[in-house]
C-alpha cells in the first residue's frame, strides 16, 4: 500500500462563547484548524486534524501546520502509511522538531492502519477498556460568579470535573478557588489551571491558602524549573501541562518527582505515535494523565479519545472534547459526550466521516 495523494483543508471553527485564558493572555472566538486526507493506491482514505489553541497558548500556530505539511507531504508520497514508525522517522528526518505540525499526518496514517486491519484505533493502542472515558470541562477565567456560571452550563451536559482557568491576581485567585470549592458537590472536582501565569511566590501563596480541599493545580508557572520549585513548597497534586512537550520532558519530571499527573495533549507532543509512547511510560511510572487534544473539532478529539479508551482508568483523570465548544461540526460519528462520559467509536480507524461541505475545497493537494 502506498500514499498516492494528500489533501489539506483549512477549516475555521467558531466557538460558542469567546474564550479567555488565565491571566487574560489569550482571548479569541474561533480556532483555525487544518484537516488532512491521505489517499492510498488501494482506495483507503485516512483523516487527521491539527489545531493549536490559538497562537498564543504554545509555540505553535495554525499557519505553521500548513507550512510544515508543505515540507513534509512530498516526502511521504509513495510510502506505506501502515508503517507508522517509519513514516514518523521520515518526517523527523525531513523536518526535525516542530512536533505539532506532524500530528495531523500521523493521525491520518493511524486511521488508514485501522481501516486496513478492520480495527478501531483503541484496539491498536493496547486494547479497549470496558469503562467509558470521563470528560472534563474547560472553564474560561473570570470573576468567581462568572466561573460558577460557566460551570453550571457544563454541569447541564453532565460534566463532573472542571478545569478552571485562574491566575494573575493572588487575592482574586484565592477567592475563585474558595468559591468553586464551596459551590461544587462532593462528587465533582476542580482542577485549577494557571496556564503558566504565576511567578513562584504567587503560586506558593495561592496554593498554600487553599486548605479546605485537596485540589489539582495545573502548570502554575512558565517553566518546568519554576513549577518544580513550587512542587517542593506545596502539598496539592500538580499537573504539568505546557511543560510536557516531549518524551524526555516526562522522563525528567518522573525522575524529579515534579508532578503527580500530566496533561498529555496529542498535537503538542507530535501526534498519536508520540503520545502513545508517553502514555506507556506514564503507566510504568504511575503518573496520571489527562489525554486530550490541544484543540480542534470532532476528528482531533476522537483520536485522543481512542488513546484514552485504551488506557486503564487508574491512570486516567479525564479527556476533553474541544468540539463541544464549537458551533460547527466537521464530521459525523466520532467520540461524543454522553452525560459527561465519552467512548471511542467501534468502527475501524478513527470512526469519523468528515462532512465535505464543511471542509470546503482543499487548499493544497500533493501527489
Ligand atoms: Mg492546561
Amino acid at each position: 500500500m502506498k500514499i498516492s495523494r494528500i489533501y489539506v483543508y483549512k477549516v475555521p471553527l467558531p466557538l460558542e462563547y469567546p474564550y479567555r485564558l488565565s491571566g487574560g493572555r489569550l482571548y479569541f472566538d474561533k480556532l483555525d484548524s487544518t484537516i488532512v486526507a491521505i489517499d492510498t493506491d488501494e482506495g483507503i482514505r485516512g483523516w487527521g486534524e491539527g489545531c493549536p489553541w490559538g497562537s498564543t497558548y504554545l509555540p505553535a500556530f495554525p499557519r505553521g501546520i500548513r507550512a510544515g505539511i508543505e515540507e513534509l507531504a512530498p516526502q511521504l508520497i509513495g510510502l506505506d502509511p501502515r508503517r507508522i514508525d517509519f513514516i514518523y522517522r521520515t518526517m523527523d528526518t525531513a523536518l526535525p522538531g516542530h512536533p505539532y505540525i506532524k500530528s495531523a499526518l500521523d493521525m491520518a496514517c493511524w486511521d488508514i492502519l485501522g481501516k486496513a486491519t478492520g480495527l478501531p484505533l483503541c484496539e491498536l493502542f493496547g486494547g479497549r477498556i470496558d469503562e467509558s472515558v470521563t470528560i472534563h470541562s474547560s472553564i474560561p477565567t473570570g470573576t468567581p460568579e462568572e466561573i460558577i456560571k460557566s460551570i453550571e452550563l457544563v454541569q447541564e451536559k453532565g460534566y463532573m470535573i472542571h478545569s478552571c482557568k485562574i491566575g494573575a491576581d493572588v487575592a482574586l485567585d484565592i477567592e475563585r478557588i474558595e468559591a468553586v470549592n464551596s459551590y461544587l458537590p462532593e462528587n465533582e472536582s476542580a482542577t485549577f489551571d494557571a496556564n503558566r501565569s504565576w511567578l513562584m511566590d504567587e503560586a506558593i501563596r495561592v496554593m498554600n491558602a487553599a486548605t479546605d480541599r485537596i485540589s489539582y493545580f495545573e502548570q502554575p508557572c512558565e517553566t518546568y524549573e519554576e513549577c518544580f520549585q513550587v512542587r517542593k513548597r506545596t502539598v496539592h497534586p500538580i499537573i504539568l501541562d505546557e511543560s510536557i512537550q516531549s518524551y524526555g520532558n516526562v522522563v525528567r519530571a518522573s525522575a524529579d518527582h515534579a508532578c503527580e499527573a500530566i496533561g498529555l495533549k496529542v498535537g503538542r507532543v507530535g501526534g498519536l505515535t508520540k503520545a502513545k509512547r508517553i502514555r506507556d511510560f506514564c503507566m510504568e511510572r504511575g503518573i496520571r494523565m489527562n489525554i486530550e487534544e490541544t484543540g480542534g473539532s470532532i476528528i482531533a478529539d476522537t483520536g485522543a479519545v481512542h488513546l484514552a479508551q485504551a488506557t486503564p482508568q487508574m491512570f486516567l483523570r479525564a479527556t476533553w472534547l474541544c468540539h463541544e465548544m464549537l458551533t460547527v461540526d466537521t464530521a459525523t460519528g466520532g467520540a461524543r459526550n454522553k452525560e459527561g462520559k465519552t467512548s471511542a467509536p467501534e468502527y475501524p480507524g478513527l470512526g469519523v466521516e468528515p462532512i465535505m461541505d464543511v471542509l470546503g475545497e482543499a487548499i493544497a493537494v500533493y501527489e
